[in-house]
């Protein structure tokens, strides 16, 4: 499962958590999120401004 990032805000959609105040439960994918869908914390940014989080081992 990935994860995404706001530029603007650092507000971070994880797949895992979803963003059930946003009506997507749990595990959606953010393929699933409408590419009009904006951060819901700042409002500024759109789906397609979000930077994936690069998953890091170790
Ligand atoms: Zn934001």
């Amino acid at each position: 499962m990935a994860a995404y990032l706001c530029p603007v805000c650092d507000y971070r959609y994880d797949e895992t958590i979803g963003a059930p105040r946003e009506g997507f439960p749990a595990g959606t994918a953010w393929s699933a999120i409408p590419d009009d869908w904006c951060c819901p914390d700042c409002g500024v940014r759109e789906k397609l401004d979000f930077e994936p989080i690069t998953a890091r081992k170790g």
